[in-house]
């Protein structure tokens, strides 16, 4: 029979171990974790300071003797691999100051990520700045934040992890702060998505610095300062500005690293050495969308990679093709999620692409309850292949993203998109579900009957000429409206063509973009020229 032995006992490890043992009676499995806890929830950590998760035992998915009982697999906690032999096939084991040596036939890293702590200036003598990881890194935070004299936490980094904590902490009655050094929370979403998150931050009471970022602590960690000179008096500081692969004892053992320090694993998961595999956060995967190497820290891939890595092991030829990257987080009311390419990360590697919105509702709008969701794509007019697509509202973007997300993985491109037959009564979505909706405007657009301006590039547009139409009612406008716009409210535009310049372009534009759309056709079809200003008013509104 076979040893293998897996470092690391989460989401990736404990994936691999399991499956292996399905795959395989005879095999010796033996499992290594650093940290007290194996097989526990890092997704759920959060959820846990504001006591939404109440019990920090729901965490701790798995036991050592649980998997033990059930899959006959050794797992060992508090035993921190350092250092790999890989010509000896051994690796060092330490565990309570005991060192010892393991021989294995195949070796499975599956060693996570670990959070990036800046070096700043006071940081080392700041005793109150924690990051969030493991449960022992949940215990400490919440042994602060139940310390009664402790009010004021700063959360660095707005990315996913941020978000949540600060939600979390907020729930539970502490004045929050969280500052970005992007220009906006949640770079993985471009800025327009993003907008409406910092509002809704606000609304509950969180301060958002975002364009800044914290240059030094002063007076024991109490005091923060950031690059703008402006200081923020904290009783603890959460540290979420990202996360690096865990990679040392890889390069130490002298396996192949890539870019940011990502394991280089094949399309069967095999580091540079064959007897070597790696999965999860630290190794580089190919991002399907444009092949390119990528880190994508996330659990489906991480627990996927194990199941396949398990595959590869037992014989069963199972090839990683790469991850997409799909994520989504709730921040209070509205839940954001993206997957695939955002457009900055498309612009940069120069494809041609373009982009539309749509704002929809969840389900039919003459059903209680229904609830606006802006959803964006990202596609290339040429192909109609999708490069990505982002989400945000209250309700139902989970179901939207996850529906382009299989698109995407299944090579559909936007022409599909209205081709999918979703589930619809009215308390569910809608006979033109918001991505078949999305898949029309797209290809509108693909098929000339509709051109569009970015919200970014209208300025520009105005201030060369171009006329903005705003085709709302008249009692809308007292809600927001643009300066400068001319307006004609839809229904009364075919009888007032006569006022409009056959020589001037128009911008059109509604409160959702649909009215405008129609205008856009009407004066299309009377030999304007004409754009559609994507997303209209209410995108414009949330981002500037
Ligand atoms: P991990 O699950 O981190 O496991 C790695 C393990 O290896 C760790 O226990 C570590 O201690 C151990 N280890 C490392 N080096 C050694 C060594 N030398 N010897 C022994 N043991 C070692 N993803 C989502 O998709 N959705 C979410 O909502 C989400 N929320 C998250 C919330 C938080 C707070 C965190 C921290 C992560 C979240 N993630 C989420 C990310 C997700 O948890 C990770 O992508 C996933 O756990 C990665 O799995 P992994 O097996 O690669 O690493």
């Amino acid at each position: 029979y076979l040893k293998y032995v897996i470092i690391g006992g989460v989401a990736g490890g404990m994936s691999a171990a399991t499956r292996l043992r399905r795959l395989d009676e005879t095999a010796e499995i033996v499992v290594y974790d650093q940290g007290p806890f194996v097989s526990f929830a890092n997704c759920g950590l959060p959820f846990h300071l504001s006591g939404e998760i109440a019990e920090r035992s729901e965490l701790i998915v798995k036991t050592p003797a649980q998997l033990h009982e059930r899959f006959n697999i050794d797992v060992y906690p508090n035993h921190k691999v350092t250092a790999i032999s890989p010509e000896q096939r051994q690796v060092q084991v330490e565990h309570a100051h005991q060192t010892e040596t393991v021989a294995y036939d195949k070796l499975v890293l599956a060693t996570g990520a670990q959070p990036i702590v800046p070096t700043l200036p006071g940081i080392d003598a700041a005793h109150n700045v924690f990051t969030l990881r493991n449960i022992p890194d949940l215990d400490q935070i919440m042994a602060a934040v139940q310390n009664t004299d402790h009010h004021r936490v700063l959360i660095v980094g707005g990315g996913f992890i941020g978000l949540e904590v600060a939600e979390n902490l907020r729930l539970r009655g502490l004045a929050v702060t969280l500052v970005e050094q992007a220009p906006h929370v949640l770079p993985p979403l471009d800025e327009e998505m993003a907008a409406p998150l910092k509002t809704e931050l606000q609304t509950n009471g969180v301060t958002v610095i975002t364009g800044t970022a914290i240059a030094s602590f002063e007076n024991a960690g109490h005091t923060a300062i950031l690059s703008d000179e402006t200081t923020i008096d904290t009783d603890l500081t959460i540290m979420s500005i990202g996360v690096r692969p865990a990679s040392q004892l890889a390069k130490s053992a002298g396996l192949k690293l890539g870019w940011r320090d990502g394991i280089v694993v094949n399309d069967h998961y095999q580091t540079s050495d064959p007897n070597i595999y790696a999965i999860g956060d630290a190794i580089l995967v190919k991002q399907q969308i444009d092949g390119q190497p990528a880190l994508i820290a996330l659990a489906s891939p991480a627990n996927r990679q194990g199941r396949q890595v398990a595959d590869n092991l037992a014989g069963i030829n199972r090839l990683n093709r790469g991850s997409i990257g799909t994520a989504i987080v709730r921040v209070f009311n509205l839940t954001a999620a993206s997957t695939g390419l955002n457009e900055r990360a498309v612009q940069q590697l120069g494809l041609p692409y373009q982009v539309v919105h749509t704002r929809t509702m969840d389900h039919a709008s003459y059903y209680p309850g229904s609830e606006p969701i802006t959803l964006k794509l990202i596609f290339s007019p040429d192909t109609g292949k999708i490069y990505g697509a982002q989400g945000i509202g209250k309700a139902g973007v989970d179901k939207r993203i996850d529906i382009i997300a299989t698109a995407i993985k299944g090579h559909l491109t936007v022409a599909d998109l209205p081709e999918l037959e979703l589930t619809y009564a009215p308390p569910y979505g809608a006979a033109k579900d918001p991505v078949n909706m999305l898949g029309y405007a797209a290809l509108n657009l693909v098929e000339g009957l509709s051109k569009n301006i970015q919200w970014y590039d209208l300025p520009a547009a105005l201030a060369a000429g171009k006329q903005l139409l705003d085709v709302r009612g008249a009692d809308e406008l007292a809600a927001g409206h643009f300066k400068n716009a001319i307006n004609i409210p839809l229904e009364q535009l075919r009888a007032r063509l006569g006022e409009l310049d056959p020589k001037q372009t128009y911008i059109v534009s509604c409160f959702s973009g649909q009215r405008s759309y129609m205008a856009e056709r009407i004066l299309r079809q009377h030999g304007f020229t004409v754009e559609n200003l994507d997303g209209a008013f209410s995108l414009y509104a949330a981002v500037r």
